[in-house]
């Protein structure tokens, strides 16, 4: 067995998984490794579009979830990993990437583009060594590969694709097939590692791990491991670069198609230019840089970066785009600069993105394009009743954000069309829609962050300042201020609760609770999720009655009857007596002493093994971020934003003890408390 020699390199080490994907759980478990899973936080959302080959973005993105888990653990989890294992998997057809679907009709339109074709499946794989040294200083190694198995499809009839379809198994698997079970079905041939098609390349991951412990270095020599990578012996780090974790996600047609070096599609390959080699300090033997492309240094208490360079030190260093560059230490100094020059150049366009974003949204230009697609700028102008010249900065500024792609017409101006981006969620009538929420940050997050330097100066929100209104009470004088001001509200809340309503709902089992309150439930749409996604569940949406009355509009066409409204004042009235009260997006809005006329009002209303689930974005301990919850905070409501602990004590003083906590890997994170037997 390959990785029979170096398991036992691996015994007493953290060995840690930072992916949930049951397949590479039960890959590696059956490899007899010893691992801990710690999903990763990393959303996938790199732009495809800045990646020349299909494989070099699913290497970064394998890199950029092992990196998370690799600096989050020390901190969250008080202990420091010796090894982190990220990997991504996606599919590639006719230039396109197909990642996980987000609902039928997008599995429909990958398993279509995949019948009677064959079709690259890559998975990249990233493996952090981490070294705890004692300044309590991390230095991480980065080693990465891909892998890439060819699989045809056979010609697959439109009842075989919706009724694997509606077997539900696409839903989360890339390319919408899982070739383990059901999917197997559908496959003629496949030419390379089955397991690469299944979520990971075990063998070739036994040969990088044979390669790291008992072939091309040591890494139990500490002084070396974060010395490696110098010419010239003296210990080296590198800054990593920032990883590109808010660029926009974009699925399109692919520049080019994958690099020539991978014309042997089956073969192993390196994501790095071999180009260089460079010698590591304990023996002078030599590594090639295609395996070991990144040293690098944090330290555990500071987000800063320590750069400890002598002169003349060539440093690999990994770029944004996933390249390797070898640079000396003025070329890397002055990438440094670059890169930071960039970051703050991207903070201070940011807000015209935003607006852009905005704009483009209210003038229904994604509405338009998908219903009448590749069209010009002038005649976009002429829908949207718009300037020409206005039109066509705002189509090429959506281009550059990749919510647009533009296609040159022979001899023509450029055409414009959606990109899958924005087709999931900028259109009006998409199941993802954000377009509701889109509308309430132009109308009503906007005007107060220009009154920031007041907001700051003062303390106090900017209410007045922006919508010339004082308000006691944010929501019954600002939000609901009229009919049409409360319906964009509505729409916002019913926007954001749809797209993480799943994660929220699912975060844990829920299945000794029958009967919930979804307190400030608003329209009900994260009712509906949690009845969909526990079916002995029942919930009553409470809300103010002003919102019950309007929250029908909002209700689905099928539904059965388990989510029921009822108006009132969680801070004045009765709550109804049920097992579990959901608090989603509830407490930030308020003062502490608020929170506790609400939290005594639940306790009152419950007995023990009673729960609260709460969902809001839980603040890192030591308050760093993430950045949307202290952005969030800025808008100085009545109330605060709070990490997990905090939040874990104003309930423990009303007798709720925290059972569970959960980053969902969506816009909110999760917690369940339950209410203690002795407090009841
Ligand atoms: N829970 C929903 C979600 O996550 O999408 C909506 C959250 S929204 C930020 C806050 C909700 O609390 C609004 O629907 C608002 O009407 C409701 N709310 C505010 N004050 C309330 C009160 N005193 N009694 C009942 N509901 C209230």
């Amino acid at each position: 067995m390959v990785l029979n020699p170096v398991i036992s390199k691996l015994a007493g080490k953290l060995v840690v998984l930072a992916s949930a994907s049951p397949r590479r759980l039960e890959i590696l478990s059956n490899a007899g490794l010893r691992f801990e899973v710690v999903p990763s936080w990393f959303k996938e959302t790199l732009d495809k579009g800045l990646f020349k080959a299909p494989h070099e973005y699913a290497v970064e993105t394998a890199k950029q979830k092992a990196l998370e888990v690799a600096r989050r653990m020390p901190f969250k989890h008080l202990k420091t990993p010796d090894i982190v294992i990220g990997a991504d998997t996606i599919v590639t057809v006719d230039g396109m990437i197909l990642e996980k679907p987000v609902d039928k009709n997008d599995a429909y339109r990958m398993l279509s583009s995949l019948s009677g074709k064959e079709h690259s499946v890559f998975t990249g794989v990233a493996i952090v060594l981490c070294h705890e040294k004692e300044n309590d200083e991390v230095d991480y190694q980065l080693v990465d590969f891909y892998e890439e198995t060819k699989v045809k499809f056979a010609d697959l009839s439109e009842n075989m694709l919706w009724e694997y379809i509606n077997s539900g198994e696409p839903m989360d698997k890339a390319g919408g097939y899982g070739i383990q079970a059901l999917g197997g079905m559908l496959v003629e041939y496949v030419h390379g590692d089955f397991l690469n098609v299944v979520g990971f390349p075990l063998n070739h991951f036994c040969k990088q791990l044979d390669c790291i412990y008992n072939r091309c270095i040591s890494i139990s020599d500490q002084e070396s491991a974060s010395g490696l990578l110098t010419h010239n012996g003296t210990p080296t780090t590198s800054t990593l670069t920032q990883p590109p974790h808010d660029l926009p996600a974009q699925s399109g047609p692919r520049p080019n198609s994958p690099s020539p070096n991978n014309t042997h599609h089956t073969q192993n390959s390196s994501t790095t230019s071999p180009a260089h080699k460079v010698k590591r300090r304990s023996n002078e033997s030599e590594v090639d840089e295609s395996s070991w492309t990144l040293v690098n240094s944090l330290s555990k208490h500071a987000g800063d970066r320590k750069v400890r360079d002598s002169e003349n030190s060539a440093l690999p260093l990994m770029t944004s785009r996933g390249h390797v560059m070898k640079l000396n230490v003025t070329e890397h100094e002055d990438s440094e600069l670059q890169e930071d020059l960039q970051r703050i150049v991207d903070l201070m366009d940011g807000f015209r993105a935003s607006k852009a974003l905005f704009t483009a949204s209210k003038m229904c230009v994604f509405d338009l394009l998908q219903s009448r697609p590749r069209l010009d700028a002038a005649q976009v102008a002429q829908e949207i009743k718009a300037s020409v010249k206005g039109t066509e900065c705002l189509l090429e500024a959506c281009v550059s954000l990749g919510l647009l792609k533009s296609k040159e017409r022979t001899c023509q101006k450029p055409v414009f069309e959606n990109t899958d981006l924005a087709t999931r969620y900028l259109l009006s009538d998409a199941p993802f829609s954000l377009r509701g929420y889109i509308q309430h940050c132009n109308e009503a997050v906007w005007p107060l962050f220009s009154h920031l330097e007041s907001a700051v100066r003062e303390g106090v929100n900017q209410r007045e300042k922006a919508f010339g209104k004082t308000s006691k009470d944010m929501f019954q004088d600002t939000f609901y201020s009229s009919q049409e001001v409360q319906l964009r509200f509505m729409n916002a809340m019913d926007s954001i609760a749809k797209v993480t309503g799943k994660a929220v709902a699912t975060a844990f089992d829920l299945s000794s609770f029958k009967t919930a309150c979804d307190l400030g439930g608003c329209t009900g749409a994260m009712a509906y999720e949690f009845t969909k996604a526990h079916p002995e569940l029942s919930v009553t949406v409470f809300d103010l009655p002003t919102v019950v009355d309007m929250s029908e509009q909002f209700h689905p066409l099928h539904t059965d009857n388990r989510v029921s409204f009822v108006a009132g004042d969680f801070f004045k009235d009765e709550l109804p007596k049920v097992d579990l009260y959901i608090l989603a997006r509830i407490l930030h809005d308020w003062s502490d002493d608020k929170v506790h006329i609400l939290l005594s009002k639940i306790a009152d209303a419950c007995t023990a093994g009673c729960g609260i689930l709460l969902s809001e974005i839980f603040l890192d301990e030591d308050r760093r971020g993430p950045s949307r919850g202290l952005l969030q905070a800025l808008s100085m409501s009545e109330g605060k934003q709070r990490s997990a602990t905090e939040y874990s004590l104003l309930l423990k003083s009303h007798g709720f003890i925290t059972a569970h906590v959960r980053h969902t890997d969506n816009l909110l994170d999760a917690m369940l408390c339950i209410k203690d037997v002795q407090c009841s």
